[in-house]
């Protein structure tokens, strides 16, 4: 296998500092969703509180919410982070593009490693052809209009209102701990075909059918930032094409608007002569620094869930008791959904009912 000698050099390691730190964040959340989840269900106080990131893995939630708040005003009580990091989410989008992916997202990184498998397995980097290419990516775009449609299309204010109170809803982050802890046959197959084909073809989720991934990719032509290539001083080696992970002909373009660039900063890197890549608003105005654009994202995800925590937004309403009711009920057909219909949960009265039978 052979690389680039500027190929992921400098900037791998800073980019690798901050992916691991949020994927050890991620799995320290999982694994005490996990304790929390457990010990409810075995009946006893649970030693730890649930942590509020958890929500972060449910999007389509966060987009009821968004809607819901859009139109109302109102930050629901029951998913509030989720909704919190998706607008996180989105503003490292507008600000910085889509750094999220490359950056933050541990799935983003399980295809970056997946991506250096296939290249160890096929000695260098096989495109996929043009032509079949920009239909595949099309396919991530059909099923983000798809949920954008769903909700901001389909869903009026009462039909939001009855899903974000709906007891599916409500359990929606158990049912997700439990799609990954009790995996189905098919759920578990996918994976191992989508991690096949991972290798087969480098980024295939993130570039062909991750919907989050469109809809930053959509937010990130509103980058004032963006990689720039200083004409007068480039010397045309392609070099900073040749290591775009996103096959985006960087040597010759005066400044990168694809949808498909990550702030993966791997083509500045690779450059040979001294400031002709950079990452900045205009030409030469306003440049980013690798630490500076590092400190940038942290800090929004930092800052972010700090003002959420200090507003009275991370945290959700539902109480201990509720948590146990509902686990009790996890499988029956209320706490499920059908074609997208949910249950309604009833207000608070009926739900104490509920309890007290
Ligand atoms: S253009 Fe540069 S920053 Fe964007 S994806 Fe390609 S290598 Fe990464
Ligand atoms: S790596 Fe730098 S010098 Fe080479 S083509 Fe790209 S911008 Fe020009």
């Amino acid at each position: 296998m052979k690389f680039d000698k500027a190929d992921n050099f400098r900037i791998r390691p800073l980019r690798r500092m901050v992916q691991i730190a949020f994927l050890l964040i991620t799995l320290w959340i999982g694994i005490e969703f996990a304790i929390f989840v457990s010990q409810l269900e075995k009946g006893g106080h649970p030693t730890i509180s649930r942590p509020p990131g958890v929500e972060a893995f449910l999007p389509i939630s966060a987009l009821i919410s968004l809607k819901y708040w859009i139109l109302t005003g109102v930050f629901n009580e029951i998913h509030p982070s989720a909704l919190v990091v998706l607008l996180i989410i989105l503003a490292t989008a507008i600000l910085l593009k889509k750094g999220f992916c490359s950056w933050v997202c541990p799935v983003g990184w399980i295809s970056e490693l997946l991506s250096g498998l296939h290249k160890i397995v096929f000695g260098r980097r096989e495109n996929l052809p043009r032509w079949l290419d920009y239909p595949l990516r099309s396919l991530k775009y059909l099923l983000m209009f798809f949920f954008v449609w769903a909700v901001f299309g389909q869903m009026n204010l009462e039909s939001l209102r009855s899903f974000i109170d709906s007891p599916y809803n409500r359990v929606a982050d158990i049912k997700m701990l439990k799609f990954f802890l009790e995996m189905s046959a098919t759920t578990f197959w996918v994976l191992i075909i989508l991690v096949f084909l991972s290798i087969l073809i480098p980024y295939f989720w993130c570039r062909y059918l991750c919907p989050y991934g469109a809809l930053l990719g959509a937010l990130s032509w509103l980058s004032p930032f963006k990689i720039h290539r200083h004409r007068e001083s480039c010397i045309d080696c392609s070099k900073c094409t040749r290591v775009c992970p996103s096959y985006i002909d960087v040597h010759k373009a005066n400044a990168v608007y694809s949808d498909e660039c990550h702030s993966c900063w791997r083509c500045v890197d690779a450059c040979p002569v001294k400031d002709t890549l950079y990452f900045s608003i205009t030409r030469r105005k306003i440049k980013l620094t690798r630490i500076s654009y590092a400190v940038l994202i942290i800090l929004f995800f930092v800052l972010g869930t700090a003002l959420a925590q200090i507003t009275g937004h991370w945290q959700n309403s539902i109480s201990l008791d509720e948590y146990r009711y509902h686990i009790r009920h996890l499988n029956d057909s209320a706490h499920g959904h059908n074609r997208g219909q949910v249950s309604e949960y009833g207000n608070s009265r009926q739900y104490e009912q509920q309890l007290e039978k």
